[in-house]
């Protein structure tokens, strides 16, 4: 993949929060081997040192175990605030601590950028159209959130978090930037994430039954993780005026159903699709526009999910198999 930033001047300090989880340390890995010094801040929560050991001999590369509902004193650059567990299971488990982290996190933060005049990109989600009805969502879209279901915790915490960026923006002079990324998937998932497609392929390796939640002609779109780093790093380096709200996701569209065929067939272990109850608010369909992207950031994803999945496999049946 080609390197898309225009830094130019040098290496940066880069705060990564989150940075030893799924795409927090995907790009950690890309932004190290751009050159730049990494400072990952992790409490854990959702994630081990396993995704981040390859990285802790990395001469740039520092690691710190921290809570980002605490204040945080570093001096850095940049600042990719992804810290916030993402997959419903666990949001769900201490819902009070996914909305402290999403808010206490995007205020310290933010506090910490306005200190060190830090660019600050926050990991925003789909998440804050809730069941759309709008459809494909565009940025203009305000959403349709339940602000007292279950994924409350996780949408309203992001929302709010968008709230603290525009006015820290609107307020301090902030320079600001606003993805909202849409699911994204590859190695690194963890395999009792709860995700649908890492459940799906573990399920399927192990020949277990395939999860299928409702009738599954709920739909989602699909974003290898490469694409993903690739689009919030084009968004963190694009000019001042850029700040966001902007999609990042792969247009594709699939019915969950679709998904578990085609992951069943790629595998070929057998298994049999079930079908168990919808989760609560559970969105029926999702897909985004990515015009702004393509329009400021020249971004476009360039894995399809025929070529991304695949690889996913592939990781997995290492993972789990050691094959
Ligand atoms: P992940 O769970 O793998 O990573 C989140 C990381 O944040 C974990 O390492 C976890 O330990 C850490 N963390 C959680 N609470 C923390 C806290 N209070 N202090 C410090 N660290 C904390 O999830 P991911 O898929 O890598 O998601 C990363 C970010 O991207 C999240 O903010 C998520 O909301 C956002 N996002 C992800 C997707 C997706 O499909 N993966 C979609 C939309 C948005
Ligand atoms: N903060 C931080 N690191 C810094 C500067 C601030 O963690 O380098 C935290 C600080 O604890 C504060 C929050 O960021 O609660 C918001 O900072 P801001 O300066 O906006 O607000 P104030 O300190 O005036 O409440
Ligand atoms: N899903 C499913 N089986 C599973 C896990 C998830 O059918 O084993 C469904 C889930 O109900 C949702 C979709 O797949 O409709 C995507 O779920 P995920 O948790 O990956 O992401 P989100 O709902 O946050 O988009």
């Amino acid at each position: 993949m080609t390197t898309t930033t225009s830094m130019g001047g040098g290496p940066l300090r880069i705060l990564v929060t989150g940075g030893a989880g799924f795409l927090g340390s995907h790009l950690c890995e890309r932004l190290l081997r751009e050159g730049h010094d990494i400072l990952c801040v992790d409490n854990f929560y959702t994630s081990t040192r396993r995704n981040i050991i390859p990285f802790l001999d990395h001469p740039n590369f520092e690691l710190m175990r921290h809570d980002v509902t605490f204040p945080l004193y570093v001096e850095v650059d940049r600042i990719y605030n992804l810290a916030c567990p993402a997959s419903p299971i666990h949001y769900q488990r201490d819902p009070v601590q996914t909305t402290k982290t999403s808010v206490h996190g995007a205020i310290n933060m933010l506090g910490l950028a306005k200190r060190t005049g830090a660019r600050i990109l926050q990991a925003s989600t789909s998440e804050v159209y809730g069941d759309p009805e709008v459809h494909p969502q565009t940025e203009s879209y305000w959403g349709n959130v339940n602000p007292i279901g279950v994924r409350s915790c996780y949408d309203e915490g992001k929302r709010c978090a968008e709230t603290l960026f525009f006015d820290y923006w609107r307020q301090h002079g902030l320079p600001i930037k606003v993805a909202r990324i849409f699911n994204t998937y590859g190695p690194r998932m963890l395999p009792n994430d709860g995700r649908v497609v890492s459940n799906f392929i573990v399920q399927a390796l192990q020949a277990r039954d395939i999860t299928v939640y409702g009738d599954g002609e709920q739909t989602r779109s699909f974003c290898y993780v490469d694409d993903l780093v690739d689009g919030l790093i084009r968004l963190m380096e694009s000019d001042d005026e850029i700040t966001g709200p902007v999609n990042l996701g792969n247009p594709g569209e699939f019915s969950i159903r679709q998904l578990a065929e085609q992951v069943t067939e790629l595998v070929g272990s057998g298994s049999s699709i079930v079908y168990e109850p919808l989760p609560e608010d559970d969105p029926t369909q999702r897909k985004p526009d990515i015009s702004e992207a393509r329009r400021h950031l020249g971004w476009n994803p360039v894995v399809a999910l025929e070529d991304g999945l695949p690889r996913t496999v592939e990781y997995f049946r290492e993972t789990l198999l050691g094959e």
